[in-house]
Order: structure tokens, then C-alpha cells, then sequence
């Protein structure tokens, strides 16, 4: 096939007024069609159930941005059974088909690229950059995996013995559940059903019950690219009543999941029970969460490491797996990096993301803010609040300002992962310590150190245990094909989406051997 190589989605640019005018518009646009409802879509047809999700705007919680359908077992198990009917035809459709359909969708979602973003900004809570970074990613894991399919579509090159021919080859592998979290709801969604499509398999696509709208609209572009009916299947629902039905029916043959350390436990947990008429292994593919860390020694450009630590613990409020939510630093620049970082969070602008100038949205749920607060509670027992305050009554959205501890490393603020704007900040007595504490954590997402000393920076390439480690940089927004994404520990199977390594995951390897 002919086609351009590979590049990332090119962010786009807010210092030009048209994106600015297109962006407003399509909030405007978008906003007109808040409320409006979503059925689910099996084999094709849409259906709509007795339960309902209410997916509301977390700026403003009494504005309902959706309502979509809510899948019982009942549904599970038609979409089970559809699904496994479609895979008979789509396993044989050829990979070079699949493919095109996986570019056609990236196309689409460039051409609606401004409504995406608008409907992140309503359901998501995303400030502006946030939300277009988001659907870049999901546009180029699109392009990234539809390339990837090309390159592995005839298997790969193995050695033969003379007087035979050896080949080595994938194959798809059959039902696929994909089961998304909330804070990634294009980009992780997209990514996961992509993969797990361009490779042949059928697929049952669950969106977060906090973000379901948006998975809808990935549904529309499936359909328009031309995925056909029953190859895909839009099955919102609660985790609490799908989710163990999908993950241990016997017709499941894989689960590509991402989401919280206790679900993707769960999932390996049941996914591992052989059931009545089961005949496989199932595999789980598990992306989870993370506690990740930034050491900052004493040779470090400390205006840029604070820039940094900034930009990494308070985007999207840090309610990103990659987000740094320790910050580690040398007792020598302790104080000074402390305190820019401080004066900097204490800058950033928090609202309501329709507002280009906002720079922190709010948290996605009313659970999501119990449980933050919970931990600013905790905290305040364990350490010393440097930045941030109470916040307010939560119906007026469910803002939390940025906060940071001053605590021990062991304390549980700086080990559990809390999953919004609240940052552990730790001394160390020199880069043996600072090591020590990144690594003493169950999590190994990412990490990063900023440094000018080789030595530093050699040893924490290879001991800093984290699947995604960054030098002098922000340690989030990985980019597809360049930054291959996932962790270590207990973040995970140690999968890397958006890297060489993800596609066969989602597939069976054949070795046949003709003697001639
Ligand atoms: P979550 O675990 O609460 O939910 C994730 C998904 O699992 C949702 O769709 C939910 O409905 C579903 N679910 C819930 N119970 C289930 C069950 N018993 N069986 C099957 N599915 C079930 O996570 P969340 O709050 O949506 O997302 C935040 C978490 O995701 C954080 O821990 C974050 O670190 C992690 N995350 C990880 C990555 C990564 O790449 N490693 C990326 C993004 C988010």
C-alpha cells in the first residue's frame, strides 16, 4: 500500500485566531446538542435498555452532556454472541482492508477533530491543549497501528533447515473486550479498540460510565470508516454489573483493559478461571496506574525542573497515570526548587474549561473529589500542606487547586496513587537516596530525572524502575510511535501501547513448517 510515512498529529496552534474561532464555535455547536441520548449498538442495530447513565459536565454537575443506555447482562451476552458470529468474517477480511478502514477513520476524526475536542472539554473537564492532545493521539494511533498491521501482515522472517520451508505468521485471535477508563477518553478508547481491530479481532467496546458520550461518537466514526456491523459493538455500561460477566464469559477471548490497579487485578484474577466450555487461556492485556516520580539532583537547571514538575503534576489536574505526583529533590536545591514550584502551581488558572485561558479544569466525578479530599485529609496528618486549599461545595463543579505536601517518602500520601492536583515533595540526601525512594513503590509507570551529570542519568536509565523513563524533560504526553507507553510493577502486564511490540499481543503466532 502507498502511503506517507508515519509522523504524529501536529498540535494545534492557539496563537492563530482560526483555531481559536473553530474551537469556539464548536463549543458553541456542541453545546446545542447537550442531553441528547446514546443507545447501545450491537451487530449494527441500536438499542435502548431500562437503565441509563447520566454523564454529566464536571464544571457544572447539574448539566447533563449525555444519556446513554446502560447495558444489563442481558445485553452483554447478545453482544457476546454477535460478536463471535462476526469474527468468522472479519478474521479472513484482508489485513491490508482492515487497515484502510483504520485510516479512514483517522481522516474523520481529523475533518471532526474541533467537535471531539469540544465534547472532551464538556464530558472531560479538559482545558483546550489537553483535549487536542488527546485526540492527536487517538488520530495517530490510528495512522501508527494501521501501519503496524501492514509490516506484520505476512509474519516474520525465521530461519528453515535445508529441504523446508519455515513460516512464521500471526493470526487473529478472537472477542476482544475493551474496557476504557475516563481521564483518556478518545486517545485510550481509540487505541485499544484500534488495535485490537486492525489485527482481526471483534470487539466490545466498554467507555468509562463517566465518559460514554465520547465513546459514542468514536462508535459514529467506526461506522462511517466502514467497520461493518457486528465487527465493532458500543456496549456502554456500569463496571459494577458488565464487567464480570463480559470478563469471564467463556466466548471472551481477550480483555484489553485500562484502568485503576484494583479493577485490572480483578480482571486477571477472573480472567484466569477456566469456565464450562472455555478453550483457551485468555489473555489480559492490563494498562494500570502509577505513582510517579521526578528526582531532581543538585546539577539540574532547576527554573526548567520546576517548569516541569508544574506541567507534569497539575495537567488535567493529575489525573493522568503518567503524572508526576512525587517530586524528588536533592537537599540542596530542596528549598529553591520548592519554592518556584510552589509560586508556579499557585499561578495556574483553575475553571471551567470552555475558556481558552483556563489552565486546570476540574476533577472528573464527585467520587473522584471524595476520594482526592480524602487524601488532602490524610495528608494534612502526615506532613505539611505547602499549596492549596478546602475547596467548596462540589455542585458548582468539582474544582480542587493545586496542593502539595512536604512528607517521608513512606508516608501514604507519597505511596498510593490519588489521582488529582496533589503533589509529595521529598528530600534526599544525594542520587543513592533519591533513587531509593523513586523505586520503593509498587507502581512503575513513569519516572524522570533532571540532571547534568552523566553518571546520574546513566544509572537511572537503567535503575530507575519505570516502563517510561524521561531526561530533563515532563515525564507525561507520550507520543504514539515515538514514546512507546506502558509500565512495570504493579502498573500493568508491561504491554507498550503505541509501540513495535503492541500489535502481536492482540494476535495468535503460527509457525508452519512444509517439508518439500
Ligand atoms: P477504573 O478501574 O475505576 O475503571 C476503568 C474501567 O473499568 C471503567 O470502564 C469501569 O467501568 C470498568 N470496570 C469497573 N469495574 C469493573 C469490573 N469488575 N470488571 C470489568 N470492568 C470494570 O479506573 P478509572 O477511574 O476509570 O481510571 C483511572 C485509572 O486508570 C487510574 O488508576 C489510572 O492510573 C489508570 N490509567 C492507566 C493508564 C495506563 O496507560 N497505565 C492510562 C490511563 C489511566
Amino acid at each position: 500500500m502507498g502511503l506517507i510515512p508515519y509522523k504524529n498529529e501536529v498540535y494545534l496552534d492557539w496563537s492563530d485566531e482560526k483555531n481559536v474561532s473553530a474551537m469556539q464555535a464548536a463549543l458553541k455547536d456542541v453545546e446545542g446538542q447537550l442531553g441528547g441520548s446514546y443507545p447501545l449498538v450491537i451487530g449494527g442495530k441500536r438499542l435502548e435498555t431500562d437503565g441509563e447513565i447520566s454523564s454529566v459536565d464536571p464544571s457544572n454537575p447539574s448539566r447533563i452532556v449525555g444519556k446513554l443506555a446502560a447495558a444489563t447482562e442481558r445485553e452483554a451476552d447478545m453482544a457476546l454472541d454477535v460478536a463471535t458470529g462476526a469474527f468468522e468474517y472479519w478474521s479472513r477480511t484482508a489485513p491490508e482492508a482492515r487497515a484502510r478502514i483504520m485510516l479512514r477513520a483517522a481522516a474523520i476524526m481529523r475533518r471532526r477533530k474541533f467537535e471531539f475536542l469540544a465534547w472532551e472539554v464538556f464530558e472531560g473537564g479538559k482545558p483546550w491543549n489537553e483535549a487536542d492532545a488527546q485526540v492527536a493521539e487517538a488520530i495517530d494511533f490510528l495512522e501508527y497501528y494501521a501501519r503496524e498491521m501492514l509490516r506484520l501482515k505476512d509474519g516474520v522472517e525465521i530461519y528453515a533447515i535445508p529441504g523446508e520451508e519455515s513460516r512464521y505468521f500471526y493470526q487473529p485471535m478472537g472477542v476482544g473486550v475493551v474496557i476504557a477508563p475516563w481521564n483518556f477518553p478518545t486517545a485510550i478508547l481509540t487505541g485499544m479498540s484500534a488495535a485490537a481491530l486492525v489485527t482481526g479481532n471483534t470487539v466490545i467496546m466498554k467507555p468509562s460510565e463517566f465518559t460514554s458520550v465520547v465513546g459514542a461518537k468514536l462508535m459514529e466514526v467506526y461506522e462511517e470508516a466502514g467497520v461493518p456491523e457486528g465487527v465493532v459493538n458500543f456496549l456502554p455500561g456500569y463496571g459494577s454489573e458488565i464487567g464480570d460477566y463480559l470478563v469471564a464469559d467463556a466466548r471472551t477471548r481477550f480483555i484489553s483493559f485500562t484502568g485503576s490497579m484494583k479493577t485490572g487485578l480483578r480482571i486477571n484474577e477472573l480472567a484466569a478461571k477456566q469456565i464450562e466450555n472455555q478453550r483457551w487461556v485468555k489473555r489480559v492485556i492490563a494498562e494500570m496506574g502509577g505513582k510517579d516520580a521526578m528526582i531532581i539532583d543538585d546539577s539540574a537547571d532547576l527554573e526548567a525542573a520546576a517548569n516541569d514538575i508544574v506541567k507534569s503534576a497539575y495537567g488535567y489536574g493529575g489525573q493522568k497515570c503518567s503524572a508526576a505526583s512525587r517530586a524528588i529533590l536533592h537537599r540542596d536545591i530542596y528549598d529553591e526548587v520548592l519554592g518556584k514550584v510552589v509560586e508556579k502551581a499557585g499561578a495556574l488558572k483553575i475553571g471551567a474549561p470552555e475558556s481558552a485561558d483556563v489552565n486546570m479544569g476540574p476533577i472528573i466525578s464527585e467520587p473522584q473529589f471524595e476520594k482526592v479530599l480524602s487524601y488532602i485529609d490524610i495528608g494534612k496528618g502526615e506532613g505539611e500542606r505547602v499549596l492549596g486549599e478546602d475547596p467548596g461545595d462540589p455542585s458548582g463543579g468539582y474544582f480542587i487547586t493545586p496542593t502539595i505536601f512536604e512528607v517521608e517518602s513512606r508516608s501514604r500520601v507519597a505511596q498510593e496513587e490519588i489521582f488529582g492536583p496533589v503533589l509529595s515533595v521529598i528530600g534526599a540526601r544525594d542520587f543513592d537516596d533519591a533513587l531509593r525512594i523513586a523505586n520503593d513503590n509498587p507502581y512503575g509507570l513513569t519516572g524522570g530525572v533532571y540532571s547534568r551529570n552523566r553518571d546520574n542519568l546513566e544509572r537511572a536509565r537503567h535503575e530507575l524502575r519505570a516502563g517510561n523513563v524521561y531526561f530533563n524533560r515532563g515525564i507525561t504526553g507520550a507520543l504514539v510511535g515515538v514514546q512507546p507507553f506502558g509500565g512495570f510493577g504493579m502498573s500493568g502486564t508491561d504491554s507498550k501501547a503505541g509501540g513495535p511490540d503492541y500489535l502481536p499481543l492482540h494476535m495468535l503466532a503460527r509457525t508452519v513448517v512444509e517439508r518439500f
